[in-house]
């Protein structure tokens, strides 16, 4: 075993060609596992990751300079639809992981039965896949909050919750001893939240893994059907030279965005119809509560608490504190009215509801290959949604609350529980709510039926050799809960796949 290098973008002086066992193309939840874990079996892995590569150092409360680092597009992307959807992913190395909330859930055992039944993926009982969720919470640290990293924000929806009668869980995080500080989507910057970053990473490289960032792979190499390796262009602000790494195998885990968007204009086709289909992204919708007290909501650790009362309507419920830039950017209000808005900051909490979607949406490849979404939300989950803002907004009168603004516009601001009906008086067009994403999943579903799916229940893409996924992608439907864990422990699954047949894979 000799330890890996990390090679950035920028510094890359020349044109290059690399040969190894396995090429992973992205380094967030999905490719960060399955390049460590086939590393850790003894494999040569190369891992490509088109962001850059920022350190726990680096990492500063300062929304609009992380965006323009950490996000894609600088957080500022759009699924079109009605009502267009506001999504974000990461693109950096350790992907979306670096920053997200954190969350740390296995898949819903009767999301696994469904997956089972009605969409043939083999070995995929809760029972099944214990080891490797196991395998993952030992790796990234899956546990609770120390109670003194929780905020009076999460407090109140919790306290709000309860007395109303409903179920109110502490969140599971990958995090040790965080300290709260509440900068968990523009990089935790003291290294508590266990991203792959600092996690899975640093161990594929300490098992020999090369990774070179500031690398797009822009296309997948084939031979008729079987991949051979990927082309990228590497660098950064028009410094750009060419890598081409020749594979047995090549991983895709760019993320259920990108990833049917590379294959698609890598020429591949899938006998099912269904790549760049199926996306599934858990619409979420946020009311803004005003409290009398002193709340300072930026205290305290991203979602302490999550209310599951409601999981089998389909939809949980928990807070999440929004720098005050952004909350202005996306509230209804504007002039004065915004800024008497602002004012009351430090006596907001911001909470929102996530949907189990039911619609499916699509990625097409538009100009300069890049992907673009499309996706309606169903109308029956526009009443899901409407429903769970009213019941959020009870919540949140039910802990002292004394205005709450919804994310529906023309809907005027609520003063009492009593008002809480206004929602469901008159129909509310799907145009006028304000939704947004940080789940993009399915594209290229996974199944052992190739009329049905794109990739086998271990991500092997169906008509093609040495070609696999392994991210959010493969998700044949929404979950209900926030994903990271099982994309990881899928990969870990799929990992396990490809170590076991490498005899064939590497021949
Ligand atoms: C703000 C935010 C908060 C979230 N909170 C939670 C949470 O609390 N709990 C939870 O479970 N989930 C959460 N999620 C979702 C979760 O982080 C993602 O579902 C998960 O990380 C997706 O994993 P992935 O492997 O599919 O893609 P990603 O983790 O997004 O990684 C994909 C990587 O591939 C790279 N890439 C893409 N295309 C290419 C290419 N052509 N060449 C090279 N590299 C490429 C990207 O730059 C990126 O780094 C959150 C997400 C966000 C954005
Ligand atoms: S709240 Fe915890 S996990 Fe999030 S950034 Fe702060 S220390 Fe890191």
């Amino acid at each position: 075993m000799s330890a890996g290098v990390v090679v950035e973008g920028h510094t890359l002086s020349h044109d290059l060609e690399e040969r190894c066992d396995v090429v992973v193309i992205g380094t967030g939840a999905g490719g960060a596992t399955v390049a460590t874990e086939l590393a850790e079996a003894g494999l040569e892995v190369v891992m490509l990751e088109e962001g850059s590569y920022y350190k726990t150092e680096q990492f500063e409360p300062v929304a609009s300079k992380m965006v323009r680092r950490l996000y894609r597009d600088a957080g500022a992307s759009f699924a079109i639809g009605t009502p267009a959807v506001h999504f974000a992913e990461g693109r950096c190395v350790g992907g979306s992981t670096v920053i997200n909330g954190g969350m740390s859930w296995r898949t819903p055992e009767k999301v696994l039965d469904r997956w089972r039944r009605e969409e043939a993926v083999d070995r995929i009982s809760a029972r099944e896949m214990e080891p490797y969720f196991e395998r993952v919470e030992r790796r990234m640290h899956v546990a609770r909050q120390d109670p003194e990293s929780l905020g009076r924000d999460t407090e109140l929806l919790a306290e709000g919750a309860t007395a109303l009668g409903y179920k109110v869980i502490p969140n599971l995080r990958n995090q040790l001893h965080c300290a709260g500080s509440n900068n968990c989507a523009f990089g935790c910057p003291t290294g508590a939240k266990r991203s792959t970053l600092v996690s899975y990473i640093p161990r594929a490289l300490t098992f020999g893994a090369r990774l070179y960032t500031e690398a797009r792979v822009t296309r997948i190499l084939h031979k008729r059907k079987r991949a051979t390796g990927v082309e990228a262009r590497v660098g950064v602000n028009g410094h750009s030279r060419r890598l081409t790494v020749h594979a047995k195998v090549v991983v895709v885990a760019g993320g259920a965005a990108q990833s049917p968007a590379l294959m698609m204009r890598s020429g591949f086709k899938s006998p099912s119809g269904r790549l760049g289909r199926d996306l599934s992204l858990h619409p979420n919708g946020k009311v803004i509560a005003v409290f009398d007290e002193n709340v300072e909501g930026w205290k305290g650790v991203h979602q302490g608490h999550q209310v599951r009362e409601f999981q089998d309507e389909g939809f949980i419920m928990a807070v999440a504190n929004i720098p005050p830039g952004v909350l202005a950017m996306t509230a209804p209000q504007y002039g004065r009215a915004l800024g008497r808005l602002i004012d009351d900051y430090n006596r907001m909490v911001v909470a929102g509801v996530l949907v189990e979607d039911t619609a499916f949406g699509r990625v097409r490849v538009g100009p300069g290959g890049r992907p673009f979404l499309f996706y309606d939300l169903s109308d029956a989950d526009a009443v899901r949604l409407k429903r769970g803002i009213g019941l959020l907004a009870e919540m949140l009168f039910a802990a002292g609350a004394r205005r709450v603004i919804l994310p529906f516009e023309g809907v005027p601001d609520l003063f009492s529980p009593d008002d809480v009906k206004r929602i469901f008086r008159d129909p509310i067009p799907k145009s006028a709510m304000e939704l947004f994403t940080v789940h993009l999943m399915g594209t290229c579903r996974m199944g052992d039926d190739p009329t049905r799916a794109v990739t086998s229940s271990y991500g092997a893409v169906h008509d093609a050799a040495g070609l696999y996924v392994a991210d959010a992608s493969l998700f044949p439907s929404a979950i209900g809960v926030n994903p990271m864990e099982t994309i990881m422990a899928l990969a870990t699954r799929t990992a396990e796949h490809i170590a076991e047949n490498r005899r064939r894979l590497l021949a």
